[in-house]
């Protein structure tokens, strides 16, 4: 029987979402593959409770303090003092920035394949890895050679609310960090950008589009927002007409979410902000235009002007939040 291993990125102590997406991913594959599946975080000695109710078969904590605080010589030295004691098929995570950081140190420290920001796989003859390439345009198939494989899953690729549930063991490992190098000197760690907004953990995201015309209109989908309790996203040329922050950009150069809800209002649904959304659990879209790609992966559509749609849906919802 094979050994899956899931690396969990901690966030002031809880599990990182992109990490539970990863997890739900390597549940299916450990499943499919028949192997046993281990998780394991640094820089604590207790499972975060996000998975002490999953089904693992073993949480393993680090609890060196030097991992407290993100290096990637560190964890690199870690890991693979890790992958040394417990010799997993595969190593999996979430494709977050410090992933992308670490990761490929870490293929290159083990002189073993990483494939990266997969979104999904298939298990019929070995396993193929589905990896999208040129902003999603091509979804190119990976193959690897026999050993130890590292990957890491897109934001989104899978739903981490549909984890499966059970009661894994908890154990420690030490691992010996003194002769780790240690040129990095973390700073102090700070939001990207003034007033930046963390989609990725949002559970509902109305996300506008060029359909809506002008700036002024945004007040039509902030309305809409509240009446939801729902973040405000948009694609790339509302943030390049100035009229949100980029931090608000979903999409290849904005934020990948995975939200249970998705209004797209107004946006056409180019590939580079479907790779961004694609994820998300139930989307909706508002485009007068019926041959729009939105269509195409929206659950439900509507085809019809914003400006005249909007006030009605946000009446009718605060007209039902009242009864
Ligand atoms: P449009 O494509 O112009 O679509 C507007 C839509 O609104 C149309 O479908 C139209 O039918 C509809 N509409 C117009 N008026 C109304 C109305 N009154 N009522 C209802 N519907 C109406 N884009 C992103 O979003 N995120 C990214 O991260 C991103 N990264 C990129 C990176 C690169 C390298 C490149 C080259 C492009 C990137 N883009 C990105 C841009 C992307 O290619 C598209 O241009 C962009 O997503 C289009 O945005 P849109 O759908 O809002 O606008």
């Amino acid at each position: 029987m094979g050994k899956l291993l899931t690396f969990i990125e901690l966030k002031e102590g809880r599990a990182s979402g992109a990490s539970l997406e990863a997890l739900k991913g390597g549940q299916e594959l450990a499943k499919s593959l028949n192997h046993t599946i281990h998780a394991v975080v640094f820089g604590s000695d207790e499972a975060p409770t996000e998975l002490t109710g999953l089904a693992l078969d073993e949480v393993l904590t680090v609890s060196d303090p030097q991992l407290s605080i993100y290096t990637s010589e560190h964890f690199v030295a870690a890991m693979a003092a890790v992958l040394a004691a417990e010799s997993p098929d595969l190593l999996i995570a979430g494709h977050t920035y410090q992933a992308r950081d670490w990761l490929p140190r870490l293929a290159t420290r083990m002189a073993r394949p990483l494939v990266s920001d997969c979104v999904g796989f298939q298990t019929d003859a070995g396993v193929v890895w589905m990896r999208p390439l040129f902003q999603g345009k091509i979804i190119a198939q990976v193959q690897t050679t026999p050993g130890l494989v590292i990957v890491s899953f897109q934001a989104g690729a899978f739903r981490s609310d549909e984890l499966v549930s059970g009661a894994p063991s908890v154990r420690s490992l030490e691992v010996e960090l003194a002769g780790a190098l240690q040129r990095v000197q973390p700073g102090e760690s700070r939001q990207a950008s003034k007033g930046s907004v963390d989609l990725s953990r949002a559970e509902r995201i109305v996300a506008v589009g060029r359909g809506i015309g002008s700036e002024e209109n945004l007040a039509l989908v902030r309305a809409l927002a509240n009446a939801l309790d729902a973040e405000l996203g948009s694609s790339r040329p509302v943030v390049d007409f100035g009229w949100l922050p980029h931090a608000y950009q979903v999409g290849s150069s904005g934020q990948t979410v995975s939200p249970k809800l998705y209004l797209a209002l107004g946006i056409s649904g180019a590939i580079q902000h479907q790779v961004g959304m694609k994820g998300a659990g139930c989307i909706v879209a508002i485009n007068k235009d019926p041959h729009a790609p939105i269509f195409e992966i929206a659950d439900y559509g509507i085809v019809g002007d914003l400006l005249e749609i909007l006030p009605h849906l946000t009446k009718g919802l605060n007209e039902r939040a009242q009864t």
